[in-house]
């Protein structure tokens, strides 16, 4: 079952109430916008779904299931945080291979998912050179690496250039129609609007409004 439910959770850091009742569920089939403003805890409520946080309250589950009970977790969702995290000196094509190899993917899907992220031609040259454009291309290929049938990206619109943004945004939207809950925040609603059929709307820790996209255009 590819969901996501996120449900009540609560995360302080120090004095900083970074969750504070943070609940929605993404569905499959079509592209969830994650949006509201830097630092309404849009990158903290997918760490503790990928458990890199702990909540202080409240579960996060994928396909019904906690991340850390999930035996092959990029087969289950796939990730893209902070542009992706790369060696610098390893080719892109080798930092994939690597990724596979260490989760126990094996090499089969590298070239396909190379190819799916548009880095056929870079695929030979060394991470460290990348754009920030490329590395979020690199860092989707690694989300795509476990063919998993739930998707988080985190920013992925940051450091593209105007075609990089036109091809995400018909990737993200085939990828939904393929049956993936697929989850993407931006602070920019404008980012999301032709992208997202449903909208995740937060602020200050909690959302403000979750809303279908077709919903929000008939009333506005
Ligand atoms: P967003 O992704 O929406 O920009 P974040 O989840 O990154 O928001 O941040 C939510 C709040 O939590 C912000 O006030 C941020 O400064 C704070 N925060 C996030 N991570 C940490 C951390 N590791 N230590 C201290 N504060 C943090
Ligand atoms: P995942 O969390 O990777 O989806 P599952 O629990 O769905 O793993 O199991 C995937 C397959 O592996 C299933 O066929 C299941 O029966 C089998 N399996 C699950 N746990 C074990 C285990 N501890 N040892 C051997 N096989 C297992």
């Amino acid at each position: 079952e590819a969901t996501i439910e996120v449900t009540g959770l609560r995360k302080r850091f120090g004095r900083t109430q970074a969750l504070d009742g943070m609940s929605f569920t993404v569905l499959p089939g079509q592209v969830t916008g994650f949006v509201g403003p830097n630092g309404a805890g849009k990158s903290t409520t997918m760490r503790v779904v990928l458990g890199l946080d702990s909540a202080d309250e409240g579960s996060a589950l994928v396909g019904g299931r906690p991340y850390a009970s999930l035996r092959r977790p990029l087969s289950h969702v796939g990730a893209l945080l902070d542009a992706g995290a790369l060696q610098p000196s390893r080719t892109a094509r080798n930092h994939l291979l690597w990724l596979a190899h260490s989760q126990g993917l094996g090499a089969g899907r590298v070239d396909e998912v190379i190819e799916q992220a548009g880095l056929a031609t870079a695929a030979r040259r060394k991470a460290g050179g990348f754009s920030l454009g490329m590395r979020q291309r690199l860092g989707i290929a690694a989300a795509l690496l476990g063919d998993p049938p739930v998707l988080m990206l985190d920013e992925p619109f940051n450091g593209l250039d105007p075609e990089g943004i036109v091809w995400i945004r018909g990737f993200l939207r085939s990828l939904a129609a393929e049956g993936r809950a697929v989850l993407v925040s931006s602070h920019l609603m404008s980012e999301l609007q032709d992208t997202a059929g449903h909208l995740v709307v937060v602020g200050r820790g909690r959302v403000v409004a979750d809303t279908s996209v077709a919903d929000l255009i008939t009333t506005a």
